[in-house]
């Protein structure tokens, strides 16, 4: 058994005091955060200096010299944020990520605090600058034995506040099971197994979007700056809360199943997926969410031991026929069955993807690839073709 990091979060209801402190803490850390961006930023722009977070660090004091106020608040969360800046950089570098941007204020709020600013006792946390723990709702209780590492306090467009607890716990495995399966990404179903089953997809921004209208029309009708129009722009961001939990919650199920269920899970890469370059279909896309729904996979995975391989190349899922591996030129996204020209085969063009995938999942796991038709080979061992061109031609997704 191996220790794991995981964060547990917990909805939070501060007090007065506590929150004008946390109000206080996220507007210092928020600026530490946009000053150290735009000091790295002019470093290497006008002077082809790479800062890095000593450097930052470095600097602190004689920020704090001239602004004052950044001392009002514990200085840790601050330091926080500055390495919170050097891992967006470094997400960056290694290409997770698009280059760090300026955080605004209407933004989710955030505050980490390392071991060295809160105290835990008896199930109780206390911040530092706070006289009284927090009042948290233990929805489900931390592993026993198990005292955060670190704590990170946020607070949402809707007003909420939350707290994400990182533990190092035991993580019990699951029984080792024979079970492999290939994953299609959809948007009519949001995931199709390679076993035949479609999994719907909720849409929940479909289903609460004339409630979100409403909120947004009442929001654009109240005056500039008063108080009826921050009310009502709280209301359309309890809106959007409501849609990004329900929807989070249906993945989370969702994964925790298939990863129970299987031992191999093969899907492909969403760099494929997100190249269908459809306007029409962006709302669809984002509302399906299954970027957040192949990162829990990664996690659980790795929590469970499990094995999920990503198919990061072209591959024609849809167009390669499972039974012969017949490649056929041409199949439009409203083709939702097909058979095989050259061995009969009748196909569903969903499944026959998902079983393709795994198929080429496994193969990948195996040897490092082989069931790649000869006409994708050339195209990608072709270095003069720019990966723009390759990227255009490559098959539209099944959606
Ligand atoms: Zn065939």
């Amino acid at each position: 058994m191996s220790k794991t990091k995981r964060a547990y979060k917990y909805r939070l209801y501060p007090t007065d005091e506590q929150r004008r402190i946390l109000a206080q803490t996220f507007g210092c850390c928020r600026y530490v955060y946009n000053w150290g961006l735009s000091t790295r930023k002019t470093a290497y722009f006008h002077h082809g200096q790479k800062l890095a977070y000593h450097d930052l660090s470095a600097m602190l004091p004689s920020l704090k010299k001239e602004y004052p106020w950044l001392s009002e608040v514990s200085s840790v969360p601050i330091q926080q944020s500055l390495r919170h800046l050097d891992r967006a950089y470094k997400n960056f570098f290694e290409g997770r990520a698009k280059y760090p941007t300026f955080k605004k204020r209407r933004n989710t709020q955030s505050a980490t605090y390392a071991s060295n600013a809160f105290t835990w006792e008896n199930g109780q946390l206390t911040l530092a600058k706070m006289d009284e723990p927090l009042a948290i709702t233990f929805h489900r209780a931390l592993p026993k034995g198990c005292k955060p590492s670190s704590v990170t306090v946020s607070k949402d467009g809707a007003n909420r506040y939350f707290v994400s607890m990182l533990v190092e716990e035991e993580i019990h495995q699951l029984p080792v099971t024979g079970s492999q399966v290939g994953l299609d990404l959809g948007l009519k179903s949001m995931v199709i197994l390679s076993t035949g089953e479609a999994v719907g997809n909720p849409r929940y921004y479909a289903k609460d979007e004339k409630r979100l209208a409403k909120a947004q029309r009442r929001h654009a009708k109240k005056k500039k700056g008063s108080k009826n129009r921050e009310k009502a722009r709280r209301k359309v961001a309890r809106v959007h809360a409501r849609i990004q939990d329900r929807r989070r919650d249906y993945q989370q199920k969702l994964s925790t199943r298939i990863i129970r269920e299987n031992q191999v899970i093969c899907v492909e890469s969403l760099a494929v997926k997100n190249m269908v370059q459809n306007h029409s279909l962006a709302k669809a896309i984002s509302d399906v969410g299954w970027g957040e729904f192949v990162r829990q996979l990664q996690y659980k995975s790795q929590w469970y031991a499990r094995t999920l391989i990503t198919i990061d190349r072209w591959y024609p899922s849809s167009k390669t026929c499972h039974d012969c591996k017949h490649v056929v030129e041409d199949l439009p996204l409203d083709v939702r069955q097909w058979v095989c020209p050259q061995c009969g085969v009748w196909h569903d063009r969903d499944s026959n993807a998902a079983k393709n995938i795994l198929a080429e999942g496994l193969s990948v796991a195996a040897c490092g690839g082989g069931v790649r038709p000869a006409r994708a080979k050339a195209r990608a061992g072709n270095p003069q073709r720019s990966r723009k061109a390759r990227l255009r031609e490559r098959e539209a997704p099944a959606l």
